[in-house]
C-alpha cells in the first residue's frame, strides 16, 4: 500500500530573508521558478518528493508516494523536508535509524534541483570549517539509549527522584521496539488476575524450558537463577508500565504456543507502545534528547563512571551523571561485532529486523571502561514470511501464503538437516537450526501435487524467489546443487513420508508428505533475526561488571546490552520486551539510588 506524507516547508520565508547562499549575486536565476516531482531509492523501494521552487530557493519539500514503514521512515519524512528547505541545501544530515529513507529524500530534491536547472550542492562547495559547539550539561542520571530498556530505565529513575536525562541517537525514541508486535510475557499480573489465564512462574519457566529445548540444550544457558529472577517480576512490570499509561489489551494474549504462555500486549501493538511510553516520559519530566548520539563514557581516575560525551549536528555535548545506564540495544546491525560475538549468524544470510541503530555503540563504550562481556552471542532468529532479498521484501509476502509444513528443507548442499514443521516455538528453532547449520542457502522443496501452491510457486518463479525445475534433477541444477544428492535426499524423504515416521528428524507424521509430483519448486528462505543476544556481564542490579566480577562504579546496562543469560540459540516469541522493560526498571530504580 503507497503512503502519502505531507510536509510543509514553513520556513521557507525565514530561509529566503536570513539565507545569503541561496541569492545569486550575477543576478541570474537559480531555479526556474515552479514545481517538480522527483523520486529518490528508499528502503522498500522510490519515494516520491515535489520540490515548488521561486527564482531563487527551495520554497517547499512535500513527500509524496512511498512505501516506507512508516514507524521508521516517520522522523526522516517529518525532518529532512525541513531542514532542506533551512538550509537551501541538500546537504543535510541524514536522520539516524532512518538513513535510507533520509537520502531517498535527499536524491529525489536532487532529482528536481536539475530538473528546475540548479545545480545540486556537494559537500565540497559546503564544507564548513566551523567547529561544533562545545556544552556541559549535568544530570544525576544519564540514560543512553531510548528503546524497551531505556525508556523504562529513564521512568523507573524519574520515580525514584532523580533528574534523568535520556539520549537517543535517532531522531524519535523506540528503537526496535518502533517495528515490534508489542507482546510482553507476563508473570503474575494484578492486571490478568481475574482473567483464567495461567500467569504462574512455573508455566512460564516450563514454556521456556520447551522452546530452549530445541536445539543449542547443552550450552549453559540460558541462566535459570536469573531469568527465573526477571520472569518473576515481569507482571509487576506490565502493572507498572498500565499506572504509566500503556494502553493493554483487555485480555491477555496466549495465543503464541498454544496458550502455554501469558502476554500483554499493547493495544496498537509496537508504535502504540513507543507512543505511550513517549508521552509517560513527557509527563514525568524526563529531558529527552533526540538526535543525539552518545559517543564514549567518561570517568574519573578510580575508573567510575561520570558521564558520557555526546554528538548532535552541531555540538559536542559531555554530560556529568551520577549514574549512567547503557540501553543502546544490540549488535545486528554491526559485521564487524556479528562477526566477533556471533559468527555463525555473520556467515548465514539472514534479514536483519532491529532497528538500524543496533550497531553495538554501547558495546564498544563499554569496552573501553573495562566491562566484561559475553563472548558467546548469537543472534534470536525466527522465519518470518518468505524472505529472498531485504529489498524484495514487499513484494515476496506475496509468497507468504504458501504452506511450507508439508515442504522438504534443504540446505545449500541439497540435504535435509531438521525438521520443517513451522509451529511457533519451532519457526524459532527452525531459524536457529539454519544459522547453526551455516550452510545456505536454504530452501524449502515443493511439489506440484497441491494445485493452489504451485499457483502460487509458479507465479514466484517471475519474481526470482522461487526456481522450478520438471524434475528433481532439473530443480537442483535450478538452484546449483548436487543432482545426485538432491534426489538422493527427495527418495529418502519420500521414504520416511511413506513409513510414517521421521526417524531422522522427528517431524510429526501429518506433515509428512512425499515429493513425487513434478515440477518441482524451491522457495530460498532467509531467516530473519529479531535482535542479538550476548553483552555485557552484569548483576541482578544491572550494575555493569569487571572481569573480576567487581562493578563498575556509576555503570548499568540493560536490555540487549546484557541479555545473554535469558536465551541458548533459540528465541521465545515475545520473550525481550517484558524481560527489557523489568531489567531497565531495575537499573533506573538502582541507578537513582546509588
Ligand atoms: C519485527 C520484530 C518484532 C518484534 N516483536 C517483539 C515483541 O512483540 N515482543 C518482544 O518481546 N520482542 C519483540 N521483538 C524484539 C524486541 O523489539 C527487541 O529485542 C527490543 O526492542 C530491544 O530493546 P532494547 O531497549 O534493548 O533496544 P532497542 O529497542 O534497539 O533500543 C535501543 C535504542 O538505543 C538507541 N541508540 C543506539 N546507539 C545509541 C547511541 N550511541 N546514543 C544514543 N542512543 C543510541 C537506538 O537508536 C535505540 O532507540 C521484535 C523484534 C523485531 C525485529
Amino acid at each position: 500500500m503507497k503512503k502519502r506524507y505531507f510536509s510543509l516547508g514553513l520556513a521557507a520565508m525565514l530561509a529566503l530573508a536570513g539565507c545569503g547562499s541561496s541569492q545569486n549575486s550575477t543576478g541570474t536565476p537559480l531555479y526556474k521558478a515552479g514545481s517538480y516531482t522527483g523520486t529518490g531509492a528508499g528502503k522498500n523501494g522510490d519515494v516520491q518528493v515535489t520540490v515548488e521552487f521561486t527564482d531563487d530557493a527551495i520554497k517547499s519539500v512535500t513527500i509524496g508516494d512511498n512505501s516506507e514503514t512508516e514507524a521508521i521512515a516517520k522522523p526522516a519524512f517529518d525532518q529532512i523536508p525541513q531542514e532542506i528547505v533551512d538550509a537551501q541545501s541538500t546537504q543535510v544530515d541524514v536522520i539516524s535509524g532512518a538513513t535510507l529513507t533520509s537520502n531517498a529524500i535527499i536524491a529525489a530534491v536532487n532529482d528536481c534541483i536539475v530538473q528546475a536547472g540548479g545545480t545540486v550542492p556537494t559537500a565540497a562547495a559546503e564544507k564548513t570549517t566551523a567547529a561544533k559547539e562545545e556544552k556541559s550539561e549535568a544530570t544525576d542520571v544519564l540514560v543512553i539509549g531510548g528503546g524497551m530498556a531505556g525508556m523504562s530505565a529513564a521512568l523507573a529513575a524519574k520515580d525514584a527522584g532523580a533528574d534523568v536525562t535520556l539520549l537517543e541517537a535517532a531522531g524519535d525514541l523506540g528503537g526496535t521496539v518502533k517495528v515490534a508486535g508489542g507482546y510482553l510475557i507476563c508473570v503474575d499480573s494484578e492486571l490478568y488476575k481475574d482473567s483464567g489465564a495461567d500467569q504462574s512462574l512455573a508455566s512460564m519457566e516450563k514454556a521456556w524450558k520447551d522452546h530452549m529445548s530445541y536445539s543449542g540444550a547443552d550450552s549453559g544457558y540460558p541462566d535459570w537463577d536469573r531469568l527465573d529472577l526477571v520472569l518473576s517480576k515481569t507482571g509487576e512490570t506490565i502493572d507498572w508500565l498500565a499506572e504509566k499509561g500503556v494502553r493493554w489489551d483487555e485480555a491477555p494474549f496466549t495465543a503464541f504456543d498454544g496458550g502455554t504462555y501469558v502476554c500483554a500486549h499493547d493495544v496498537d501493538n509496537g508504535p502504540g507502545l513507543v507512543s505511550d511510553l513517549a508521552d509517560a516520559l513527557d509527563t514525568a519530566g524526563v529531558k529527552v534528547e533526540l538526535n543525539t548520539k552518545a559517543t564514549e563514557l567518561t570517568t574519573s581516575e578510580d575508573g567510575a563512571v561520570t558521564g558520557a560525551v555526546s554528538e548532535t549536528k552541531d555540538a559536542v555535548i559531555t554530560y556529568s551523571a551520577k549514574a549512567v545506564i547503557l540501553a543502546t540495544g544490540g549488535y545486528a546491525n554491526d559485521p564487524e561485532l556479528l562477526a566477533k560475538y556471533a559468527p555463525k549468524l555473520a556467515a548465514v544470510k539472514t534479514v536483519s529486523g532491529a532497528a538500524a541503530t543496533a550497531t553495538g555503540d554501547g558495546f564498544r563504550m563499554a569496552e573501553k571502561v573495562g566491562a566484561d562481556f559475553f563472548e558467546d552471542g548469537t543472534g534470536f532468529g525466527s522465519l518470518w514470511a518468505t524472505q529472498v532479498e531485504p529489498s524484495a521484501l514487499e513484494k515476496d509476502r506475496d509468497l507468504a501464503g504458501v504452506d511450507v509444513s508439508k515442504a522438504l528443507l534443504v540446505d545449500g548442499s541439497g540435504k535435509r538437516f531438521a525438521a520443517e514443521v513451522p509451529t511457533v516455538p519451532y519457526m524459532d528453532a527452525l531459524a536457529s537450526d539454519m544459522i547453526q547449520n551455516g550452510n545456505g542457502p536454504f530452501y524449502f522443496v515443493f511439489d506440484s501435487k497441491d494445485a493452489d501452491a504451485a499457483a502460487i510457486l509458479e507465479a514466484g518463479t517471475d519474481l526470482n524467489a522461487v526456481k522450478s525445475g520438471e524434475t528433481v534433477e532439473d530443480l537442483a541444477a535450478a538452484i546449483g546443487v548436487d543432482k545426485t544428492v538432491l534426489s538422493d535426499t527427495i527418495l529418502h524423504y519420500n521414504d520416511l513420508c511413506k513409513a510414517g515416521e521421521d526417524t531422522d528428524y522427528g517431524k510429526a507424521a501429518e506433515y509428512l508428505s512425499p515429493l513425487e509430483t513434478g515440477p518441482y519448486y524451491a522457495l530460498e528462505y532467509v531467516p530473519t533475526t529479531f535482535g542479538s543476544t550476548g553483552g555485557v556481564k552484569t548483576d541482578d542490579q544491572q550494575h555493569v561488571l569487571k572481569a573480576d566480577g567487581s562493578p563498575i562504579k556509576g555503570l548499568y546496562a540493560a536490555g540487549e546490552m546484557s541479555n545473554r543469560y535469558f536465551y541458548n540459540e533459540n528465541y521465545m516469541l515475545g520473550g525481550s520486551l517484558g524481560l527489557y522493560s523489568t531489567c531497565g526498571r531495575i537499573a533506573g530504580t538502582t541507578a537513582a539510588a546509588e
